[in-house]
């Protein structure tokens, strides 16, 4: 397996062609990945907010002070307020915010990023990640790139474990994981329950390259790689009624 960076990228724009502006700056073959860093592809669709844009809900601010309670550091009630407008349920709220975002990914402040957004204040995640890969996979399609699967990122946090990883929020063109059920193991014995999440393994892997800071690199081609002949499922984010960590923060606060 090959990961190149695709670079020579310009800042990226509102209404900006993504497909177009990879695709005139590297080369993609049929089986290849296109992995694209969430924060370019929410800059192309105007993502972008300023804070001033969020009038401030009593939810926001009651939401912000108790963060500032618990925190001791100050916290802005539009940024609270952002992420309510954001988010379909707040797993945790202090001392920080996990939320899960409307398309169903869970993450810090929902995902709303602070790096990498000149001009504006915040940068909001795409709105429908796998539409937006589904969208620049059309458009190398169009521009005679067929059958190149596409995976939109972001860094994300784990629980359990320190560090940031790159996740898949969004894909097209290949299943998110690989079903090894059924498969035998190196004793003969039956595989009960691992399911590998492919696309999270080569956004982790795309990751390494883009890297999180000033580089400019925010998509990354996977070369001489295939998703081979396992079962494939589109299951990433996992429903709520199966989610014993969720149901467990339920139950939780802080204090
Ligand atoms: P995120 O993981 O999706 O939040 O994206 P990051 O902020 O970590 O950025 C990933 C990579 O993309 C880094 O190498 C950034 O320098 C680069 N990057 C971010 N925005 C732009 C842009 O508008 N143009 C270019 N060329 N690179 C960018
Ligand atoms: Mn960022
Ligand atoms: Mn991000
Ligand atoms: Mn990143």
């Amino acid at each position: 397996m090959e990961l190149e960076p695709v670079t020579d990228l310009p800042e990226i724009r509102p209404g900006d062609d993504l497909a177009e502006l990879i695709a005139t700056r590297t080369t993609l073959e049929p089986g290849d990945v296109l992995t694209v860093a969430s924060t370019v592809v929410s800059k192309a669709e105007g993502r972008t907010a300023d804070l001033e844009e969020y009038p401030v809900s009593g939810r926001a601010r009651e939401l912000a002070s108790r963060l500032e309670a618990i925190t001791g550091e100050q916290k802005d009630p539009r940024f609270a307020q952002a992420i309510l407008d954001e988010s379909s349920e707040l797993l945790i709220e202090a001392p920080f915010v996990l939320a899960e975002t409307r398309f169903g990914h869970i993450a810090p402040n929902a995902g709303i990023d602070r790096s990498n957004v000149p001009g504006h204040d915040i940068l909001l995640l795409p709105r429908k990640p796998t539409e937006s890969a589904e969208r620049i996979r059309s458009g190398l399609t169009e521009r005679g790139h067929e059958d190149v699967a596409v995976i939109v990122t972001d860094t994300c946090g784990r629980p359990f474990r320190h560090g940031q990883t790159g996740v898949a929020i969004g894909w097209a063109g290949m299943p998110a994981s690989r079903d090894w059920r059924g498969e035998l193991d190196r004793d003969g014995h039956e595989l009960g329950v691992t399911v590998q999440s492919v696309v999270d393994e080569l956004a982790a892997a795309a990751n390494l390259v883009t890297g999180e800071g000033a580089g400019g690199v925010p998509a990354v081609v996977v070369r001489d790689w295939a998703f081979g002949d396992l079962e494939g499922s589109d299951e990433l984010f996992r429903a709520v009624e199966d989610d014993l960590v969720r149901e467990a923060l339920r139950e939780w606060t802080f204090d």
